[in-house]
């Protein structure tokens, strides 16, 4: 799942590259440091930070709250289902994202880095339904960049915890930069959320857009215009 996230975030930069951006290619395995973090290890110990046996208990007691009987047969496993989903869709809350943005390559780049189209799931923490999307990211270095999956990685750890979008893309623009040092961080999600689009006021097709713009983003309008006719085009 994780892989197929970092190819689709490679094909957004790569489009990016083709309408005149610079996109430094993804730094090679001999590059890294010793220390490689295993992004799957890492993974499989936030997943054992989840007290499943209690959610189990917890999902038991809303079948029974609202009028089913959790033992037949239909029902049995379900509370273990949902103990394993939370814990995959929650994993965020044990990971600290800043540990995929470590290692990082000097590189002189005086271009916008875009990688568009990073497809997330996060859980709005109002009502815990899920909202889902796709999210922009996109920075311009000051000395150093990062390999372009690592942007990924960021948007799903940031996306894998009660979340409200706002908050998030904040969060994400904050993180990188903070780490990266950039001349300018911009971080534009785009995602439907299912609590409005199923419930409340049952608005399908409707689509939240936020944006975090830092650095020269925020100040030089011709950076900002760029941006968003690469992550646009002209057709939008
Ligand atoms: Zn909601």
């Amino acid at each position: 799942m994780n892989e197929n996230r970092s190819v689709s975030g490679t094909a957004g930069s790569a489009s990016a590259a083709r309408e005149g951006a610079s996109v430094p290619s993804e730094p090679s395995e001999k590059a890294s440091a010793p220390s490689a973090d295993s992004t799957a290890e890492g993974d499989k110990k936030h997943l054992l930070k989840i007290d499943r046996p209690r959610i189990e208990r917890a999902v038991r007691e809303i079948l029974l709250a609202v009028g089913e009987d959790p033992d037949r047969e239909g029902l049995h496993e379900t509370p273990a289902r949902v103990a394993r989903m939370y814990a995959e869709l929650f994993a965020g809350l044990h990971d600290d994202p800043r540990r995929h943005l470590v290692k990082s390559f000097r590189e002189k780049c005086d271009e916008v880095v875009l990688v568009r189209d990073i497809s997330f799931n996060s859980m709005c923490e109002h009502h815990l339904m899920p909202f889902m999307g796709q999210a922009h990211v996109a920075y311009l270095p000051g000395s150093r960049v990062v390999g372009l999956s690592k942007l990924a990685r960021v948007v799903e750890s940031v996306a894998r915890r009660p979340q409200v979008q706002e908050r998030m893309t904040e969060q994400i623009a904050d993180l990188l930069q903070d780490e990266l040092h950039a001349r300018g961080v911009a971080v534009v999600i785009e995602a439907v959320h299912t609590c409005m689009t199923v419930r409340g006021v049952r608005k399908p097709g409707s689509l939240c857009v936020t944006s975090a713009m830092r650095g020269c983003f925020r100040n030089k309008a011709s950076t900002r215009a760029e941006l968003m006719t690469l992550i646009y085009g002209n057709h939008r």
